[in-house]
């Protein structure tokens, strides 16, 4: 029981730090990278507050090098969904009944962890099994994380103030009540932060959750689990599931205790687990609130007004940084016939200039992608283009799996605005560009608006002001999050809350109130001051 208003203080972004050299953090991060690579850590699933191992094992390697070994992750089938739904069920009431502000206290504490005392192991857990450079890795694992968990907690506040009018005689309250069951967290291999927030939005609302992390990312997944038991998370309120995607998914989906999904991942994945849902939907003892953010197929769109180098510098880092592997990341572009020269020429110098390595070689703006599977799809995209007569490879287009999962950075231009590399999610660091008629424009704004069937992010580049507001209007819903004169990545939480609509998923904008109020059930309740003792109205007299 609360005896005071407790107030969470607005929230401020983490500071990033820079890693330049010279700095303590490069030293710190190094030795960090040395301790990790020197340990093979055994990853158990946590269910009940407990390790739970099984004799279902699988290696965690560094895409990068994928000779090295970091971790054996243990993996959950049906028994240990089953004990984890168990132990859910019971953690449930307690949780739930503890105010919102001591649960809020929990995910405050482990954001300062992730900053403080963990942040290098955090950021290098990330770099070596994600394959991320340090910087990629500081701005999501280390500062997405730590202002999804403080601005979650801000945001709870203020719904938990949101209250309905009361008039003369009586007293009226909403009551934010968690959902009755479980929530289903699934989470991505690409980003740390998504991974942590997608089980801990739910929890602090005052739900339990099951967290099915990805294998790829499981790694720096289990080094944040263990910051929330630290931080003082209950057991039994979020149960730790590694394992392959239908082993713990079916179970899971099953239980006529679900009352949420919380993913972030695929089309294909999220439609399927839809599905599944549906197929349920007799069992469940409520209507599971079904959220999910998917893939995307994100566009940058030039005017002839716009300015050559920051396209230049948008679309390198909007199409390479992370080696294209954010949901966000630019992979089409449309270029004005009357800039298209000049941009290739730029582009194609600043590409030569990128560095792509190991993870530990501070110098590199790109490292390996994911893993085999990603590696062979990307480059049968690049086949596809090598292939084509409606096709040219401008820029790199060479990958080699020898040590690590390296793909060039590429450039694709084509004659075909509906190309395959125009239209599907590559999710590698490949960028298609076609070039229009500068006469042409607004017929390739419509081309550009339904070639694919996705609509997470856009950016467009003019300098024009009334072709801005002309073109902000045509793209009204081609993207979830649009950018003028700015790349279309690097969403910040409370600052641009993130998400798509259309085929990019149900826009319930991650960080975010919009997100919360999926994971709470309200209860109103009104209450008589006086209750009335005369059944008959005046009007009868
Ligand atoms: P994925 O769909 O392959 O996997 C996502 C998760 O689903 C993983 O944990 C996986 O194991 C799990 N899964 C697979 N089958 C399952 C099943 N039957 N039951 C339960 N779980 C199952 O996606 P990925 O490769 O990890 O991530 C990349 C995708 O995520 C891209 O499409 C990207 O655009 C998207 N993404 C979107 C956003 C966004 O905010 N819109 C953010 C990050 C990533």
């Amino acid at each position: 029981m609360s005896n005071a208003y407790f107030r969470v203080e607005e929230p401020k972004n983490e500071p990033y730090l820079s890693y330049a050299p010279g700095t303590p953090e490069r030293e710190a991060l190094k030795e960090e990278l040395s301790r990790l690579k020197g340990e093979v850590l055994e990853i158990p699933a946590i269910i009940d507050g407990k390790e739970v191992w099984t004799d279902r094992v699988e290696e965690v390697v560094m895409p990068h090098n994928h000779g090295h070994v970091l971790g054996r992750v243990h993996l959950c089938g049906e028994k240990e969904v089953k004990m984890a739904i168990e132990s859910s069920l019971r953690a449930q009431r307690e949780w739930a009944d503890l105010p919102w502000e001591e649960r809020a206290a929990v995910f405050l504490r482990a954001a300062d962890m992730v900053t403080g005392p963990y942040r290098y192991t955090m950021n290098a857990a990330t770099m070596l099994a994600q394959s991320k450079t340090p910087y990629q890795s500081e701005i999501e694992a280390v500062g997405e994380l730590a202002d999804f968990l403080r601005f979650n907690a801000w945001y709870l506040a203020k719904i938990m103030g949101d209250q309905p009018h009361s008039p003369d005689g009586i007293w009226n309250r909403v009551e934010y009540r968690p959902l009755e069951g479980f929530v289903f967290a699934v989470s991505p291999f690409n980003f740390t932060a998504i991974a942590g927030n997608l089980p801990s939005a739910p929890a602090m609302c005052g739900n339990v959750a099951l967290w099915k992390p990805s294998l790829e990312a499981v790694y720096s997944n289990y080094f944040f689990m263990k910051i929330l038991m630290e931080a003082g998370l209950p057991d039994g309120v979020i149960q730790f599931l590694p394992g392959l995607g239908a082993d713990v998914g079916d179970p899971a989906l099953a239980s006529e205790h679900l009352a949420g999904l919380h993913f972030t991942g695929s089309v294909g994945t999220f439609n399927h687990l839809w599905r599944t849902i549906g197929e349920n939907i007799d069992r469940y003892r409520t209507y599971p609130r079904v959220v999910g953010e998917t893939g995307g197929k994100d566009f940058i769109f030039a005017h002839e007004s716009a300015g050559v180098e920051e396209l230049v510098v948008a679309a390198l880092r909007a199409a390479y940084e992370y080696q294209g592997q954010k949901c966000s990341a630019a992979s089409r572009i449309y270029m004005p016939e009357s800039l298209a020269e000049a941009f290739t020429e730029r582009f194609l110098e600043e590409v030569a200039k990128i560095s792509m390595g190991d993870v530990e070689d501070f110098s590199n703006f790109m490292t390996a992608v994911i893993s085999r599977k990603a590696f062979d799809k990307i480059t049968s995209y690049i086949e596809m283009a090598r292939g084509s007569d409606e096709a040219e490879i401008l820029a790199g287009g060479g990958s080699d799996d020898s040590k690590g999962y390296f793909v060039e950075p590429t450039l694709i231009r084509t004659s075909n605005p509906d190309f395959v590399t125009m239209r599907e999610e590559i999710f590698g660091p490949v960028l298609t560009m076609y070039v229009y008629p500068n006469e042409q424009f607004e017929e390739t704004m419509d081309l550009c608006d339904r070639t694919s069937p996705f609509a997470l992010t856009g950016a467009i580049f003019a300098r024009n002001r009334y072709v801005v507001k002309q073109m902000a209007d045509r793209f009204r819903f081609s993207a979830g999050n649009f950018y003028i004169n700015d790349k279309p990545t690097a969403a910040v939480v409370n600052q641009q809350p993130f998400g798509g609509s259309r085929k990019s998923g149900t826009n319930d904008k991650a960080g975010s109130v919009i997100n919360l109020l999926r994971w709470l059930s309200a209860r109103a309740i009104k209450e008589a001051k006086v209750s009335p003792t005369e059944w008959r109205y005046p009007y009868m007299g």
